[in-house]
């Protein structure tokens, strides 16, 4: 019997390499839709463009089913508690991709009752920019995202999540508080975290 090379049997890694490598190739993604990118994002999973490529056509419209949420249209201000429940839903660990101007800043709706943003709500891993962003942009946007997991640690994430879930807690706190709505407690939120200079209130 000959024997047998260690080398051929045995590799060695990191448990954060494996653990990515999987995680970057199985993204589920959670359709957020709300305007146009949508429409444009209906092509992406279809069989021309084709999001199943990148191991992410498994799309769910649940969140609890869902890591990766795609933000695709404008959001108002009403929308933004909503957005927050549907992301602190999601399986983790959880990315968001925001698609879109509108999504990313608001794009031409500077007006009161449009969330200028929606990192100023939820954390977003990657912008995608255009209006609407072209099928090939929203790919790059999960090939851009695959690289970032690829990078990441295992510990990172647990903290980049704990901020977002301290900012739900105070937001519960604030509403049974003051008895306000979901959407007057993030306005105050938001001007409570722009007087100390911040933009985002997690
Ligand atoms: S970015 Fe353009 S295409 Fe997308 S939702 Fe806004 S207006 Fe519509």
């Amino acid at each position: 019997m000959s024997e047998m090379n260690i080398n051929d049997a045995v590799m060695t890694t990191r448990l954060d390499a494996v653990v990515n490598w999987a995680r970057k190739n199985s993204l589920w993604p959670m359709p957020f839709g709300t305007a146009c990118c949508a429409i444009e994002f209906m092509s992406v999973m279809a069989s021309k463009y084709d999001m199943s490529r990148f191991g992410a056509e498994a799309m769910r419209f649940s969140p609890r089913q869902s890591d990766m949420m795609m933000v695709l249209g404008t959001v108002t201000n009403k929308m933004a508690p909503v957005i927050r429940t549907i992301y602190a839903q999601m399986a983790e660990p959880k990315w968001v991709l925001s698609v879109g101007v509108c999504a990313s800043s608001g794009g031409m709706y500077r007006t009161y009752a449009t969330l200028q943003g929606i990192d100023r709500v939820v954390p977003v891993d990657v912008y995608v920019p255009g209006c609407p962003p072209r099928p090939e942009s929203m790919l790059y946007g999960v090939m851009k995202l695959q690289e970032k997991i690829e990078k990441e640690s295992l510990s990172m994430r647990k903290d980049h999540i704990g901020r977002f879930y301290e900012s739900l807690a105070r937001q519960d706190a604030w509403q049974a508080e003051k008895g306000l709505t979901g959407q007057q407690t993030i306005r105050e939120m938001l001007m409570d975290a722009a007087g100390r200079g911040e933009g985002a209130i997690f």
